[in-house]
């Protein structure tokens, strides 16, 4: 995966479907071994009715996600459900039995964002307990597009994109191979649930008994969310109560920023654009603790929103001086700092890093400081 070395930590290549991970438009893999025994669930009280389960993720860097439990009047409910896999769901259950209740007992989930290590199990944990699921429109939106996209659509979608910022024949044979061969794997978006409920930015979630506020916080995805809870910290920390901030605010890992995928949408949108914006929106709450959606809860949101702030201007700014001469976004790629030079970076990571090379041209092209230069079918930028 593409790694940063500007002191912002890792970014986050989350395994969505389509252009996050190689194996998805590849040849499908034999299935995984079931683990034996599902290690111990492991558990944190983080006080005031709120703890945390790791769910793994599996054969994934990242480790775990963070599912979180908020107790509520009228029972448990979830902030995610962690990846769906036989694995993981065994230790969400053993999970909330540990704290002392059951799957069949969880009276909604709240989704932060629609990737499959967050929303994976949302569907499964519905069926054990009837529980609602809520989700922003914008990313209910993906989960339905996924849901009805066909695997040879995505690929040509995706090839004729690739294509079309630079990127290399020896880039584009694999995928090419694997539309006519028609030996793709299954996106794992396929099976997503489809919320019950929509979460309206703005609005407290109807918890019985909690104060938990939506704050959209667009970037990562375009319905990414993250959920304010607006009680007194337990340890009486200074500040305005608590974030489960998702993906959107880790402590060292820069989450990844692409274009959001759309086949069908011809809108140009700008995702780093509205990623700064919203970690702006999250820094002015001022809140006494965060708790993401991985690694692990921290207390200093308004220096770490600094630090991403600073760590994407220094990457506009760089940018903006190679494009000095014209570049596609691919030629791009392969000029900007990752965490290792471009030629050990692997297949799929080099896809998930020049979506995120275009995420910064379009931001500097939505400020006017870069231009398309007319001419050959490949698209080049340079500043202006
Ligand atoms: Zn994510
Ligand atoms: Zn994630």
């Amino acid at each position: 995966m593409p790694l940063d070395r500007v002191g912002a930590g890792r970014p986050h290549t989350d395994p969505e479907f389509g252009v996050q991970r190689d194996e998805d438009s590849m040849p499908q893999e034999p299935a995984r071994e079931r683990a034996q025994e599902p290690a111990a669930p492991r558990v944190t009280d983080h006080g005031g009715g709120v703890h945390s389960i790791e769910v793994p993720i599996p054969d994934n860097p990242l480790g775990h996600t963070l599912v979180h439990l908020v107790d509520t009047d009228r029972g448990p409910v979830l902030v995610d459900t962690g990846w769906d896999d036989p694995d993981s769901w065994d230790t969400l259950a053993a999970g909330l039995r540990a704290l002392g209740t059951d799957v069949s007992a969880v009276h909604g989930v709240v989704i932060t964002h629609h990737h499959p290590d967050h929303h994976g199990l949302s569907g499964q944990v519905r069926e054990a307990s009837g529980a609602w699921i809520a989700m922003h429109a914008a990313d209910a939106a993906v989960v339905r597009r996924t849901r009805e996209a066909r695997p040879g659509v995505w690929l040509d979608y995706l090839c004729a994109k690739l294509a079309a910022v630079g990127a290399p024949e020896e880039h584009l044979a694999p995928l090419r191979e694997a539309r006519t061969s028609g030996r793709m794997r299954t996106l794992p978006g396929l099976r997503a649930a489809l919320p019950d409920r929509e979460i309206v930015p703005g609005d407290l979630l109807p918890l019985a008994g909690r104060r938990l506020r939506a704050i959209w916080t667009p970037g990562h995805t375009p319905g990414h969310v993250c959920l304010h809870l607006e009680e007194e910290h337990p340890s009486g920390l200074p500040g305005n109560g608590r974030l489960f901030s998702g993906d959107h605010l880790l402590p060292g890992i820069t989450p990844h920023i692409g274009l959001y995928e759309d086949p069908d949408d011809a809108v140009e949108t700008d995702p780093l654009g509205d990623y700064l914006d919203s970690l702006e929106r999250v820094g002015r709450l001022s809140v006494a603790e965060v708790l993401p959606a991985h690694q692990h809860a921290f207390t200093t949101a308004g220096a770490r929103v600094r630090e991403l702030l600073s760590h994407h201007e220094d990457r506009l700014t760089g940018l903006l001086s190679l494009l000095a001469v014209p570049l596609t976004p691919w030629e791009l790629a392969e000029r900007m700092e990752w965490n290792r030079p471009w030629a050990q970076i692997p297949y799929g990571s080099r896809t998930i890093a020049v979506s995120e090379a275009e995420a910064h041209v379009r931001r500097l092209e939505k400020l006017g400081k870069v231009e398309r230069v007319p001419g050959g079918g490949v698209v080049r930028f340079r500043s202006v």
